[in-house]
């Protein structure tokens, strides 16, 4: 059968990820969660010191962005793929509030972008991917045969990641979740190089009050449409 590229973009804690998780598992796609790329490459500058507090060293992280080298692999445990940074799991470090703080930071940086941009091209080559983020449908794979936005109100996203931290045991507090959601969706959408927004082509779904069943049933009838049309 044919394969297609999808591209599934929105706002933060809007349970993309979840549905484009399931739905590569479902058709056998490659999945990849770029916004994991950008979060293992703010890691990597918080144990190098290259951002403290607010402060980026731009100088230092130029000259190291060659050396951070992100990749996936299947954890057969939770059947989903896990991060990795320069061979180390990362999975949970990257999902941490001081990561989640400071992310916007970086992925506003021009030379990220694009080096995040370059590797991202690369995985969706054979097309056959899944790959959720901010700016996929716009700038990553302008391309793409199916384009999903997806939105949900800041308080519906901020609980989500409360809940979702809670049940991996990470204390979380839904004030600065919050504050974070809406700090990172202004961030997102006002930075100069590609700002979050929705892709002319894109179809927008408000997941506010679906359920994860619901959403999932949804997005397989959008992908069924797509590739029966072709
Ligand atoms: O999707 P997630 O919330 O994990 O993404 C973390 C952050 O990475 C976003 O808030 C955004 O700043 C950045 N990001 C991005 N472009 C993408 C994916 C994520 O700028 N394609």
């Amino acid at each position: 059968m044919k394969k297609i590229t999808i591209a599934i973009d929105g706002f933060s804690s809007c349970g993309k990820s979840t549905m484009a998780k399931d739905l590569a598992r479902e058709i056998g796609y490659i999945y990849i969660d770029s916004g994991a790329m950008y979060r293992a490459v703010t890691l990597y500058c918080i144990q190098n010191d290259i951002i403290k507090g607010g402060d980026i060293d731009v100088t230092k992280l130029k000259k190291e962005i060659p050396n951070i080298h992100i990749t996936f692999q299947l954890n057969p445990s939770t059947g989903r793929p896990d991060t990795y940074l320069n061979g180390v799991n990362v999975e949970n470090e990257i999902r941490t509030m001081e990561v989640s703080s400071k992310v916007s930071l970086i992925s506003a940086i021009d030379f990220v972008r694009s080096a995040m941009v370059a590797e991202q091209q690369k995985m969706g080559k054979e097309k056959g991917i899944v790959m959720d983020g901010r700016d996929i449908g716009t700038t990553v794979f302008p391309d793409a045969e199916l384009k999903i936005f997806v939105t949900a109100s800041p308080e519906i996203r901020a609980k989500r990641r409360y809940d979702e931290l809670e049940q991996k045991g990470t204390p979380a507090n839904f004030d600065e979740i919050l504050e974070n959601v809406k700090q990172r969706d202004f961030i997102d959408q006002n930075r100069e190089v590609s700002p979050l927004k929705r892709a002319e082509d894109a179809l927008l779904l408000d997941n506010s009050q679906l359920t994860i069943d619901e959403q999932k049933k949804w997005l397989l009838e959008q992908y069924n449409r797509v590739i029966q049309s072709k």
